[in-house]
């Protein structure tokens, strides 16, 4: 491709007649005089006419072969987007192919793209792709993104930098895998120059230093081979292959090389006419010089995914350094420069004109490619992408910030919404399409800008939402918003109804539900929190009443222990007045209650110096009972403890009933001696009686009036000095 050479319409009418009809040839100069009108009054910004841009870009698209329409496309692509003229008019005046590749490419050209990171580097080229339709549309996009390059220095720097950065993250990757290495190499070096003018600088002066050296080694080589394939009678062209700059950049930057390290800049293509050649010339090239292992590469037996097809080798050069050979047909070299445009042009060369199934036998041609092609593994993956977005439909939307989101078609604002953020799903209260406001059901395009409007006091997704979006992502985060609010009703549920339980208690919910009683209880039931114990009782795993019984019964157990002392207060009292009956003096007082009736136990005859306990009974006042009473021992008695003490200032006067169990060995007179004893301490016995067992052994079981423990003590010590006497115990009843 020449390719800094400014093309005349001319140039272009010639090129072109050369492979299309006479009315096809009619037809793009229709186009050009139309764009001519169009743009007449416009200049570009080194001053040219506007003109000169589209008449480049159709000339690229020329030189690639291409067919009418698309030629057409190009002196077109500008004028919907730059003069009043409206698509439908392009319709009109020419037909509605034409239309739709103008449209297609004004389209691509409001995608504005923001270099960020490689995710969105692809996306956009996906969009691309995806909003194209036609292929043909990037086609002439490249051809019209390559004039751009090749007068980029008429911008400010700053753009400058802009464009070139998106070149090469859009466009020469796209060129690359459209298999048009030629636009591909030329945009890049192109790119390279206005990001690393330096860098590019440099290598073209290290190039040209070592041109001539390069230049008179290459014709060595191509003198020996030429030899030779004249004597196989082999038709050839040889060439020495020119090596692109940014590919030799890259391999300084990537690979960390010296520019003298580069061996393939040293590099020879040979052109043949058939397959066959293709390998008879390899074997001259493997006999003349030896072949460096490794090197060798056939991609005619196995094409690239871009449909590159050639045979690779490397081998020790005459002067020792390494030399690259690549061969293949002239054919295979079309297919090699200009990639799916050259197969364009083949099929284009011998196909009827106007055959209005062309578009979608290419479709289909396009399909094959890309199933049918899986060597690298890069490659392999944009294809696959491709073919997704080519024919299972996927839209690309940006967001307000310039990100491309893809999403399968018939998407809404909010599947754009949940794949964004669930929070934005969840609070979306409306979406703004392209700065309209648009229904939550509208279905995305290509290339749409959506802004989500959200609320902080949205109540959340409704249940129509799961109808209405598309991908499962924001159905299932619909739904899992669904389940939890049903929890927290159930929250609020399970806690009102252990309330109302509470309450059916008498108990104010605010005395039980502290912490700590919280915890005691949801960790009785295994759960881990008291929400968790609520929304429990809210779906009903559990019944309220359990939980709220649990909750209360400390504060019940106290209750109930007031109650009872309540209530024998009150039938003390009614006692009283009804019966007349006098308080019996036990010597013992209950601290803050008057006149209440205490009885001491007849099971253990607590007497004072005892350590004594107050317990309720049903109904029968306070009995007091001995601390270490047998009787009271239990947990349920303990409950009904109330503190009781002995009145000291009265135990004077008063006599308690003392059962004494004396034991000793049975001989004539110990009963009388033991009698003896008691009497002289002038303590009254109430009660005697004494057996005696076959051991011999005598048992003999007193009740004795005493005032207080120090009498009883002085007592048992009197009794214990009496002969044959072994102990003395105080009994139970
Ligand atoms: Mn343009």
């Amino acid at each position: 491709m020449a390719k800094t050479d400014i093309m005349t319409i001319d140039d272009i009418l010639n090129k072109a007649s050369q492979y299309l009809s006479e009315d096809d040839t009619a037809f793009i100069r229709q186009a050009y005089e139309f764009a001519e009108e169009a743009h007449a009054d416009q200049f570009r910004k080194s001053g040219e006419p506007y003109i000169i841009h589209p008449v480049q870009v159709a000339g690229i698209l020329t030189e690639l072969g291409m067919d009418a329409e698309t030629i057409a496309g190009g002196f077109l692509h500008d004028v919907v987007e730059d003069t009043d003229v409206t698509v439908e008019e392009v319709e009109e005046v020419f037909n509605h192919e034409v239309a739709m590749l103008v449209d297609g490419v004004t389209k691509l050209g409001k995608i504005k793209y923001k270099s960020k990171e490689a995710q969105q580097a692809e996306n956009h080229r996906k969009m691309f792709v995806a909003m194209a339709k036609d292929i043909r549309v990037i086609l002439i996009k490249l051809a019209d993104r390559l004039h751009n390059m090749r007068t980029l220095k008429h911008l400010p720097p700053e753009k400058q930098r802009r464009i070139a950065n998106e070149t090469l993250e859009i466009f020469s990757p796209l060129a690359h895998r459209l298999g048009i290495s030629t636009i591909k190499w030329e945009l890049e070096d192109t790119a390279l120059r206005y990001l690393n003018p330096q860098q590019y600088y440099r290598i073209v002066q290290l190039m040209k230093q070592k041109r001539d050296q390069r230049e008179s080694y290459i014709k060595e080589v191509m003198d020996q081979v030429s030899k030779q394939l004249r004597e196989m009678n082999i038709d050839a062209e040889l060439s020495g292959r020119p090596k692109h700059l940014y590919s030799i950049y890259r391999k300084m930057v990537k690979q960390n090389k010296q520019f003298n390290e580069i061996y393939d800049l040293l590099a020879v293509r040979i052109l043949v006419n058939s397959i066959k050649d293709c390998y008879a010339v390899l074997g001259i090239i493997h006999t003349c010089w030896k072949p460096m292992p490794g090197r060798f590469k056939d991609y005619i037996a196995m094409p690239k995914p871009n449909l590159y097809q050639s045979l690779h080798t490397t081998v020790i050069g005459p002067k020792g350094d390494p030399l690259e050979v690549q061969i293949r047909t002239r054919e295979m070299h079309e297919i090699a420069e200009y990639g799916i445009a050259a197969h364009w042009a083949y099929k284009e060369g011998k196909q009827v004109q106007n055959d209005k199934k062309s578009f979608e036998e290419k479709l289909t041609w396009f399909r094959e490619i890309l199933e049918w092609q899986n060597d690298t593994h890069d490659a392999e993956e944009f294809m696959e992408s491709l073919k997704v977005d080519l024919f299972s439909d996927m839209v690309y939307v940006f967001t307000p910030k310039g990100d491309v989101i893809e999403l399968p078609a018939g998407s809404v604002p909010l599947d754009f919404a949940y794949k964004i953020h669930t929070e934005i799903g969840n609070k979306t209260i409306g979406a703004k399409v392209n700065g309209k406001m648009e229904p939550l059901d509208y279905k995305l395009k290509n290339g749409d800008i959506v802004e989500m409007m959200t609320s902080k006091h949205s109540y959340g997704p409704s249940q129509d939402w799961l109808k209405i979006t598309q991908t499962s992502q924001a159905k299932s985060k619909i739904k899992q918003f669904f389940k939890k609010q049903r929890r927290e009703e159930n929250v609020l549920k399970g806690k009102e109804a252990v309330e109302r339980e509470i309450r059916s208690f008498s108990i104010e919910p605010k005395d039980v539900l502290k912490q700590d009683n919280l915890q005691r209880v949801y960790e009785k039931y295994n759960f881990s929190n008291e929400e968790d114990m609520y929304a429990a009782v809210g779906y009903q795993g559990i019944t309220a009443a359990s939980i709220a019984t649990k909750l209360t019964e400390k504060l019940r157990q106290s209750k109930e222990k007031q109650q009872a002392l309540e209530q024998t207060i009150e039938e003390v009292k009614t006692d009283g007045k009804q019966k007349k009956v006098s308080k019996r003096d036990s010597g013992v007082k209950v601290e803050g209650i008057d006149n209440l009736l205490v009885r001491l136990s007849k099971c253990c005859n607590p007497v004072p110096g005892d350590q004594i306990v107050g317990y309720i009974t049903k109904g029968r006042g306070v009995s007091v009972h001995r601390a270490d009473c047998p009787n009271v021992q239990t947990e349920e008695a303990k409950q009904r403890f109330l503190h009781v003490e002995w009145e000291n200032n009265r135990t004077e006067q008063k006599q308690y009933h003392v059962d004494l169990e004396i034991s000793g060995y049975d001989r004539r007179g110990l009963v009388n001696e033991v009698l003896q004893a008691v009497n002289e301490t002038k303590t009254n016995i109430t009660y005697v009686n004494g057996r005696s067992d076959r051991n011999k052994m005598a048992i003999i079981q007193i009740t004795i009036l005493i005032h207080n423990t120090a009498h009883l003590r002085k007592i048992v010590e009197r009794i214990k000095q009496i002969p044959e006497v072994y102990s003395v115990k105080r009994t139970l009843h």
